[in-house]
């Protein structure tokens, strides 16, 4: 099938959730993507932070080969070897002790908020409420959307879960006021990711931590997007020198096989017994497979250094478009999630990057979003910022 058999195939049987670019690709390596007409893409999209070692990495698909050649799945009912592999290298990296598996972000973010209810409740806290930030994004669950703090991501699905309550991101006041007797937890992506990459200021999460201790509240990372080393550690909170009681992780986590993941703390994982949470796949022999191999490569490559590199390469050279370009208001970002924010609607720009086989995409109406595989070079960047000075030019 070409791009458009594929297209009016999707337009047939599959449910109308996306708009969807009218191509469809049929192969990847590293940073590249070939359509099913066999052009050639520059990808600065990765699965959107997923593909985060680039399209099939040698090492993840070796252990994915071998993994589904030996044993899929077994259930949880037994020990899994990798799954107890990863979890090992997930908390021996982290402030971790332990980990629950599961299969998506969403399903990552419904784990931390039962895990919270749960512990407050063996306390015999009536604590419920969970404060969440706007613009935040946490999954499209009932519970994980109605912690999403945009609207559009609710209309239509009300009533929401209750005891969500919302506060603007980077505003440690705003927290502050909201907390009450009845607060079980703050959720917070590090830096937000479909908000319109949002970065916090330096302080802002250590705050944070120090009003959750005082108040006797638990504090959530969502990692789910700018973990696995997307900002150049390979957690983003060790940016900013604190840790939380709870974080979450899917995106990059697999290599770009479906898996999520919690993290907690002894004392906070204690709230989960036999019986308070499952997943059937969650944690599977394939997925936890690729899961050590995306992070051993992630961890022993050079994977977070580059990211580092490459990601201050990208600004930098964004920032160049800045005098040419007076509709470019803002760059920002950390490692290899960067947003250019500007004062016109980036669909077009997007669409036109496309037709020129760029690959980006957006985050809300006029933030044009960058995160491509860790291993992206300084050329690439170049080239990348050629293709969108082009597009730019147009506008
Ligand atoms: C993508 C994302 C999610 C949801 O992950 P899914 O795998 O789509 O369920 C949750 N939180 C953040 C921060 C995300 O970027």
């Amino acid at each position: 099938m070409n791009n458009r058999e594929i297209a009016e195939l999707t337009g047939l049987c599959i449910a109308n959730t996306y708009r969807r670019f009218p191509v469809a690709f049929v192969r990847g390596k590293g940073t590249r993507l070939w359509d099913a007409d066999g052009k050639e893409y520059l990808d600065f999209v990765s699965g959107l932070a997923v593909c985060n070692l680039g399209h099939c990495h040698p090492k993840v698909v070796e252990a994915i080969r071998n993994q589904a050649a030996t044993l899929i799945h077994t259930s949880n009912l037994y020990h899994i070897g990798p799954q107890a592999e990863l979890a090992k290298l997930l908390c021996g990296n982290s402030f971790a002790d332990k980990v629950f598996f599961c299969n998506s972000g969403a399903e990552a973010n419904e784990a931390a908020i039962k895990l919270v209810r749960k512990y407050f409740s063996l306390r015999g806290e009536g604590r419920f409420k969970i404060i969440s930030m706007e613009k935040s994004f946490h999954g499209r669950t009932m519970a994980t959307m109605s912690a999403t703090g945009q609207k559009k991501f609710q209309a239509g699905f009300e009533p929401l879960l209750e005891k969500f309550v919302y506060v603007p991101f980077n505003d440690i006041g705003a927290v502050g006021n909201a907390v009450n007797s009845d607060t079980a937890a703050v959720i917070v992506e590090p830096i937000q990711g479909e908000g319109g990459v949002n970065v916090p200021s330096d302080n802002y999460l250590k705050e944070l931590k120090s009003l959750c201790r005082e108040s006797g509240i638990l504090l959530i990372f969502d990692e789910v997007q700018v973990g696995m080393g997307r900002t150049g550690t390979l957690f983003a909170y060790e940016n900013y020198g604190v840790s939380p009681d709870v974080m979450t992780l899917a995106k990059g986590l697999g290599g770009g096989i479906a898996i999520g993941a919690m993290l907690a703390t002894d004392e906070v994982a204690g709230a989960f017994t036999p019986g308070s949470h499952a997943s059937t796949f969650g944690g599977n022999h394939l997925a936890t497979a690729a899961g050590v191999a995306a992070v051993e490569a992630t961890l022993n490559e050079g994977v977070l250094d580059n990211c580092k590199k490459a990601g201050a390469e990208l600004i930098e050279r964004l920032s160049g478009l800045k005098k040419d370009f007076p509709f470019i208001k803002e760059i920002r970002g950390k490692g290899l999630i960067v947003g250019m924010e500007l004062t016109i609607p980036v669909y077009d720009i997007v669409n036109k990057c496309l037709e020129r086989r760029l690959l980006v995409n957006c985050a809300g109406e006029t933030v044009l979003r960058f995160i491509p595989a860790l291993i992206v070079t300084g050329k690439e960047v170049d080239e990348m910022v050629g293709i969108l000075r082009g597009v730019l030019k147009g506008v």
